[in-house]
């Protein structure tokens, strides 16, 4: 047996708890001040040398990497400037030349996360937009409120500038990441890393911020444990084999609404009207106009979510899965109203219904997927060889109807023939080597000759079976009576 390999990420998660050990041992015996700012600068260091490997390992994402090894870069800069600053001079002017790079961080790992999700949600994806907008203004209130309020009157308008900028790129990161995460893709360990990293580092800003402003800050306490964590988490994210998944398009646009995205949002929509009563009660500055804005922005977003909701469920009620052709359901009520229409006006209809011949051998040949395969083929034939207006059901498992509105007999048994011949004019790929031809039996009927719509299904697959049985791949019914197959 091949001794296990240990991989690059996993020795990157694995350094973590030791590097934070190491480091709060040193800040207690307050011992070589130079290793403890090395071991803290190695956690964003180990971000920016990560994301540059996975740059030149992985061409597809090149940029995204170069950016987010960029935001790893500053972190490490502006940390080396701090400590410079800090260990020489006894303290780091603020704001000073650090903050920039410190600043910098926010958009660079903004815009890299963005590329992602660009490269991983195609189209607009309207679902999680909504998703990601409810969980940004609520997290985004909560951070207007505690964290840039307080900051806006701190110091001369420079300092203040500086300061609420920083929370400022926590927004725009809670704003992406809310976007990447609740978007549609595959949640691969990369992914979860990634979102470690946001949460840990935007929680750690937060509980900052708020340490700062009430003075109880120290440098060395334990936030540099969640800080330190929250980049190799990064680290480790970007060199995770799932990493190059994070880009790969996702076939499904609209995520399902799972528990525990309904339990994210929910809490997102009541955190503004919550901190407003909580305000109130205990004699904090109330924000009335921002909360009253945030609530009935999120109410509107809402009931916007839910609209789409509804739509879907509309739409899956009258859609098949697999081929995308309308449903049974739809097929009828359609029916129903050319029923009507054609006793009220005496304007002719007629429905075909069709099924693959020896399909059962198909699926035992080349297995369900393959049977599947040839279903959605003999789909985008259908499509083809029908007319606008027509409608092309789904009308079991390898049986479709087509509703031919307007259509007298004749040019149903037409258009029948069409169909026969075309489904079976060329092979089908049923996997990667194998082609496979088949051929469609279809039964006629139509109205007036059927006096009401039940007549007129029965007639049809009465005219099916007709067809089946005089050899199959052939047209028989109203105009057609079983035609005799043509080559
Ligand atoms: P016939 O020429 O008489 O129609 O013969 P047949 O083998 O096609 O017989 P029948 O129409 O009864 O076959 C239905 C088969 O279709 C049985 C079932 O396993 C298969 N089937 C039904 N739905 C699906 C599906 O969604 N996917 C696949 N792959 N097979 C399906
Ligand atoms: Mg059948
Ligand atoms: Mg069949």
């Amino acid at each position: 047996m091949t001794p296990r390999r240990v991989a690059a990420w996993q020795l990157v998660l694995a350094a973590a708890p030791v590097i934070i050990t190491v480091y709060y041992l040193l800040v207690r015996a307050d011992l070589a001040p130079g290793v403890q700012v090395a071991l803290y600068v190695s956690a964003n260091a180990a971000f920016a040398i990560a994301a540059t490997v996975t740059a030149v390992r992985r061409p597809a994402m090149r940029t995204i990497m170069l950016l987010l090894a960029a935001s790893g870069a500053a972190g490490v800069i502006g940390d080396v400037l701090f400590y410079f600053e800090a260990l020489v001079h006894g303290e780091a002017p603020y704001p000073g030349l650090p903050d920039l790079f410190y600043l910098l961080v926010y958009p660079l790992m903004a815009v890299g996360l963005l590329l992602i999700v660009r490269r991983r949600t195609p189209g607009w994806d309207s679902a999680s937009v909504i998703d990601a907008a409810i969980v940004a203004i609520g997290a985004g209130y909560l951070v207007f409120q505690f964290l840039i309020v307080p900051l806006v009157d701190f110091g001369d308008k420079f300092t203040s500038l500086v300061s609420v900028a920083y929370p400022v790129g926590d927004l725009m990161l809670i704003v992406v990441g809310a976007r990447l995460m609740l978007g549609a893709g595959p949640r691969t360990t990369a992914l979860r890393l990634i979102g470690a990293n946001l949460v840990l580092g935007l929680v750690t800003d937060a509980i900052y911020g708020f340490q700062t402003q009430a003075g109880t800050y120290q440098a060395g306490n334990f936030l540099d444990a969640f800080w330190i964590l929250a980049s190799f988490c990064a680290a480790a994210g970007v060199l995770h084999p799932s990493a190059i998944k994070m880009i790969s398009a996702s076939s499904t646009a609209t995520p399902d609404a799972t528990p525990g995205r309904l339990a994210i949002l929910a809490i997102a929509a009541i955190t503004a009207p919550t901190s407003i009563v909580i305000q109130h009660h205990t004699g904090g500055e109330e924000h009335v106009v921002a909360a009253a804005v945030v609530c009935n922005l999120l109410f509107l977003l809402v009931m916007l979510r839910m609209a789409g909701l509804v739509q879907a469920q509309r739409h899956a009620a009258v859609t098949d899965g697999l081929t995308g052709l309308r449903s049974r359901r739809f097929f009828e009520q359609a029916l129903g109203n050319q029923g009507e229409r054609s006793v009220k006006n005496g304007v002719p209809v007629s429905v075909l219904l069709l099924d693959i011949d020896h399909f059962k051998s198909v699926n035992d040949t080349y297995g369900h997927n393959g049977g599947d395969r040839v279903l959605v083929e003999v789909t985008h034939r259908l499509r083809e060889l029908v007319r606008p207006g027509d409608v092309v059901a789904r009308y079991g498992g390898e049986e479709f109807a087509v509703l031919l509105p307007d259509t007298g007999a004749e040019q149903a048994g037409e258009i029948a023939e069409r169909i026969r011949r075309g489904v079976s004019a060329a092979p089908i790929a049923v996997d990667e080597s194998r082609l496979l031809t088949v051929t469609v039996s279809v039964g006629i009927a139509g109205m007036p000759a059927a006096g009401t719509t039940d007549e007129l299904v029965l007639a049809a697959d009465r005219a099916l079976y007709a067809a089946k049985n005089a050899g199959r791949n052939r047209v028989a019914g109203a105009a057609a009576s079983t035609v005799p197959a043509a080559a």
